[in-house]
């Protein structure tokens, strides 16, 4: 291609219409009438501005009414989308943390939509007539729940370890063994976290063993609180041991020295009936007499984002007058949302049945398989040539620090396009209007069964027909 000559480069910017033509024209008249005008006209200057840049830069550029047109209303699209969106879970990780964990039950949605936009009791008691507690309307199923005496609820796991630790060994020590001194991701540090509530960290064992004497020995006058931490994401194997919270909680009684257990996950269904080995519930840590256990609300729970810590009234009555717990309080809406998901565990078939986590989690191979079949059915209707389908068995996982060494097995749609790469299939489906997170495997792209919900198949296949149509003639044009 010829370099143009700054003659027509000059001759092309003057023959770009200005905002004002734009927006008196017919096209400006159209998207006038269905977006606010600030987003119209930032979306008009952003594109005119890409244009000259592009013209300038000599690369080339559809400069005709139409094209820019074209340009301005997919800018407007994007301006007025909403940042935060839904979009369609392949990965078969369940509660994945950067997808948002939980997603809600119709029970906790429908909550949620009927206190939003209205006034509620959230701090106020209706037989007294007086004020209220924010947290009095969960703690009675909490009590029934989990066998605690009392329970709070505050934003998430992080926030629930800092206030309890500031509470109850704030500049004294409080004795955690080494091998739990975990990260979570996105920064929690339990050894970080102890440190920013004002409490001291008394370190104690190896990193692969600890036991009761190491724990013993760590106590003195400042001990303020012994701590076990839930190793969550990773398991030790080989030459390792710990010490069992029952043993821990004995010689808290001995000291008389509180015992607190941060434990993640927090089930509060037993899924060994399930085949799922290996997760503690609430309820047996309750009754191994822990002091205080803290655990997720979208977690396993599969509710909203919050923290649930029970465990002795005292204790949390003291937590509740720390003037940190402000700082870290609920909204109605998790209130609500939460409300509705304990309710369900009142009914364990109900709970399973209903809360998608733990449907995803304990559905059946045979569910899994017939919805995988679904996708790959409709799929293959109408991609005549762009890619071969298949069905391969996988395993997913359950993600977000619970279970990390269970494989759940499952069955996955694998596609693998003909005429464009992987890569670029798994980046159309990305970013993609409703986009869809799937992985690579080899040269397939897996779509896990597993995390796609029945109400989601449809839109699901049209995406990936259309990501394996679109512009096919361009194969992977991002550099690597
Ligand atoms: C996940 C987790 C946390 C953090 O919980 P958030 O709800 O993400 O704040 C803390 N401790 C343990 C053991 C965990 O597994």
């Amino acid at each position: 291609m010829v370099e143009k000559t700054m003659q027509d480069k000059q001759k092309d910017l003057s023959n770009i219409p200005s905002v004002d033509e734009l927006l008196k024209g017919p096209n400006g008249e159209k998207w006038l009438g269905v977006y606010q005008r600030s987003v119209v006209v930032r979306a008009i200057r952003e594109v005119l501005d890409i244009k000259r840049k592009d013209i300038l830069s000599g690369s080339n550029t559809g400069l005709s009414i139409d094209a820019i047109s074209h340009d301005i209303e997919k800018k407007i699209g994007e301006l007025s989308a909403y940042k935060l969106r839904p979009l369609i879970n392949a990965t078969g990780v369940v509660i994945h943390t950067n997808l948002g964990r939980a997603i809600l039950s119709d029970k906790a949605i429908q909550n949620m939509i009927h206190t939003a936009g209205s006034y509620t009791n959230l701090e106020y008691d209706i037989p007294g007539g007086k004020r209220g507690k924010r947290y009095a309307h969960i703690k009675d199923i909490l009590r029934e729940l989990t066998g605690a005496e009392d329970a709070l609820v505050v934003n998430n796991n992080a926030a629930a370890v800092l206030v309890c630790l500031n509470t109850l060994a704030k500049d004294r020590e409080a004795v955690v063994s080494r091998g739990e001194l975990v990260e979570i991701g996105g920064s929690f540090r339990i050894p970080e976290v102890m440190k920013s509530s004002g409490v001291i960290l008394k370190e104690v064992g190896a990193t692969n063993k600890a036991h009761l004497s190491d724990y013993r020995n760590a106590l003195s006058g400042s001990t303020a609180l012994l701590l076990k931490v839930h190793q969550s994401n990773y398991k030790m194997i080989g030459f390792t041991e710990e010490v069992s919270l029952k043993e821990l909680v004995k010689l808290g009684r001995e000291f008389r020295l509180p015992v607190m257990a941060d434990l993640g996950s927090g089930c509060m269904i037993d899924l060994e009936k399930y085949g799922i080995h290996g997760e503690p519930t609430v309820q047996s840590v309750v009754r191994e007499g822990v002091d205080l256990v803290t655990f997720s609300g979208d977690k396993l729970l599969g509710g909203p984002q919050a923290v649930i810590i029970a465990g002795k009234e005292k204790l949390i009555q003291k937590i509740q007058k720390n003037p940190f717990l402000r700082a870290v309080r609920v909204d109605k809406l998790t209130l609500a949302s939460l409300e509705a998901t304990l309710m369900l565990y009142l009914d364990e078939e109900k709970a399973v049945s209903e809360i998608p986590t733990l449907r995803m989690l304990t559905q059946s191979k045979a569910v899994i398989k017939k919805r995988a079949q679904k996708i790959s059915a409709s799929l293959k209707k109408d991609i005549s040539g762009k890619a071969s389908i298949g069905i391969i068995e996988d395993q997913s996982r359950a993600g977000g620090g619970s279970l990390p060494e269970t494989d759940f097995p499952t069955f996955a749609v694998s596609i693998k396009p003909s005429q464009i790469s992987v890569n670029e299939l798994e980046k159309r489906l990305r970013l993609g209007n409703a986009p869809v997170i799937a992985r690579i495997k080899e040269d397939a792209l897996l779509i896990d069964a597993r995390t796609v919900q029945d109400k989601e198949i449809m839109a699901l296949v049209d995406c990936i027909k259309a990501a394996l149509s679109h512009g096919s003639s361009q194969i992977d044009t991002e550099p690597e």
